[in-house]
């Protein structure tokens, strides 16, 4: 993976940018000595890592204007950071930048149930938005895997999804305004607390921008009241293709789901080792999670299981309470963590129609032994959203080459068959040389002139999202 030679001039001047930062930021807001900045070095994608030049850690909107504004003047790098979980590297530092942590700006500002809105600091965490409000029996929908650590302005910056975004969309669905600094300072405010605002969607652009654009430092979500009641099913399979054939035949019949997940067997037996949530040792699992009142709920599942008999599943096991209801879950939610224990992987995340879910299964478990690397498929796969888990040994030469080809076959078979590389992590430094497979260099320029309004000297996250050959003459100017 190639990241930008750092520029000397920039690592040079070390010690005046940090004193410039100092004069605006309270000392501890500040970290420079290598011993700490080694703590920024990578995100959740570990196998890249690059210790930054400065981080710091703001508290307020004013301060990550001031921050920006001495940078912008230095000309130094910004790589803007959450909690530093993403999968794709969109948070990987380079020698000569500054990492803008916002997790320290985590305050919730405003709460109105009667509008059906949330105001918080992008640093608060996905979960304890929700935690904010449940007790008065409301909920934040988006909710990814990760969300007990990652904060509200990666979710943004990488349109995040999770497991229930099949009925209430990711986050670009739920996001109405955002307060955003530019990169040279200039504080702007995008959207606000109503459902639509007149002009061009702005708020579109900046949801899923992954850092190139500003710097969002509050967000405005929208709330929901939480349903009367959910339940899930698990279904249990012989077959991979005939799982996936499941999914495609319940969504064209029309039902909405408010959760499709699914296992193959190496993640269904990991997860066993791991988390012991009594799943049955078959070939592929979907957890199936409908909600609402007792009578819409047992007239979802009546006619899901109808479906699901069609394909002569191993196991129907429907939750007949809440702590049934917990594990079904538990597996899905440590599936993950369970994967790490027994090797390194690497996580894609492509996104294919439903309808081709079946044959992409098949042709995934085919290039898997062509190659000689393992697989895990654990996914959204109500809305096609696929996240092949490639197992390698990083202590292994070669193998983490071997692992990068691998991966970008799977999502250039996701683009042949109609979807697209991602679905809910991001481009990053991941996919960004699998740009020019999915988009022609008019879709690329069209794409480089947006940041070039908004970032005119191309400051930040400059290595991010598209190929740095095409990026090349920008990034030096
Ligand atoms: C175990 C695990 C499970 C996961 N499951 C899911 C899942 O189900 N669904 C899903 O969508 N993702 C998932 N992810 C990926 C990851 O959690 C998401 O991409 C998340 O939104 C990243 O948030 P973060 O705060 O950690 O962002 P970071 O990793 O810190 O940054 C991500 C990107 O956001 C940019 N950014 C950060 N802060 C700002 C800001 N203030 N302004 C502008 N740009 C900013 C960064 O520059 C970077 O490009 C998972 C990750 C892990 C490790």
């Amino acid at each position: 993976m190639d990241m930008p030679i750092p520029n000397a001039a920039i690592v040079a001047c070390k010690s005046a940018i940090v004193a410039r930062l100092r004069s605006v930021l309270p000392a501890d807001a500040v970290i420079s000595d290598p011993a700490e900045t080694r703590a920024y070095e990578c995100d959740a994608l570990t196998a890249y890592r690059c210790a930054p030049l400065v981080v710091v850690l703001p508290r307020t909107t004013a301060e990550v204007a001031a921050v920006l504004g001495i940078c912008h003047e230095e000309q130094v790098p910004v790589v803007p950071r959450g909690s530093g979980t993403s999968l794709a590297g969109g948070a990987l530092p380079t020698a000569d930048c500054v990492i803008l942590g916002v997790s320290r700006m985590n305050a919730v500002l405003e709460t109105d149930y009667d509008n059906r809105f949330i105001r918080v600091q992008s640093g608060r965490t996905n979960l304890s938005v929700t935690g904010a409000i449940e007790a008065d029996g409301w909920f934040y929908a988006p909710d990814p895997s990760s969300q007990l650590a990652c904060a509200i302005a990666g979710n943004i910056a990488m349109n995040s999804g999770g497991a229930h975004c099949l009925k209430y969309g990711v986050t670009t669905n739920n996001l109405l305004g955002v307060t955003l600094v530019q990169m040279d300072g200039t504080v702007v405010e995008v959207g606000g607390p109503w459902l639509d605002s007149g002009g061009i969607d702005l708020l579109g652009v900046i949801c899923g921008s992954e850092g190139q654009l500003g710097v969002v430092t509050e967000a405005t979500l929208r709330i929901l009241p939480k349903p009367e009641g959910a339940r899930p099913v698990l279904v249990g399979f012989n077959s991979n293709e005939v799982a996936g054939t499941c999914v495609s035949d319940i969504i064209k019949a029309g039902i909405l789901p408010v959760a499709i997940e699914f296992m193959d067997r190496p993640c269904i037996r990991a997860t066993e080792a791991f988390a012991k949530a009594g799943y049955p040792d078959c070939e592929a699992l979907l957890i199936i999670e409908v909600e609402g009142s007792p009578s819409e709920i047992a007239e979802q599942l009546s006619r899901i299981k109808a479906i699901a008999m069609t394909h002569n599943p191993v196991e129907f096991r429907e939750a007949a309470d809440e702590d049934q209801a917990k594990r079904i879950w538990l597996g899905r939610k440590s599936s993950f963590g369970a994967m790490g224990q027994i090797n390194d992987y690497m996580c894609l995340d492509g996104t294919i129609p439903v309808s081709a879910l079946p044959y992409v299964l098949r042709r995934i478990g085919e290039m898997s032994a062509a190659c000689g690397l393992d697989v895990g498929n654990v996914f959204h796969a109500g809305d096609g959203n696929m996240h092949p888990l490639i197992l390698f040994d990083a202590n292994k030469p070669g193998d983490l080459e071997r692992c990068e080809a691998f991966g970008a076959d799977i999502l250039k078979l996701c683009v042949e068959v109609g979807g697209c590389l991602t679905g809910e992590h991001g481009v990053g430094i991941e996919k960004r040389d699998l740009m020019a497979v999915q988009f022609n260099p008019v879709d690329l320029e069209a794409q480089l002139r947006v940041k070039d309004v908004f970032d005119p000297a191309w400051l930040l996250n400059p290595a991010k999202v598209f190929p740095l050959d095409v990026t090349a003459g920008r990034r030096a100017g």
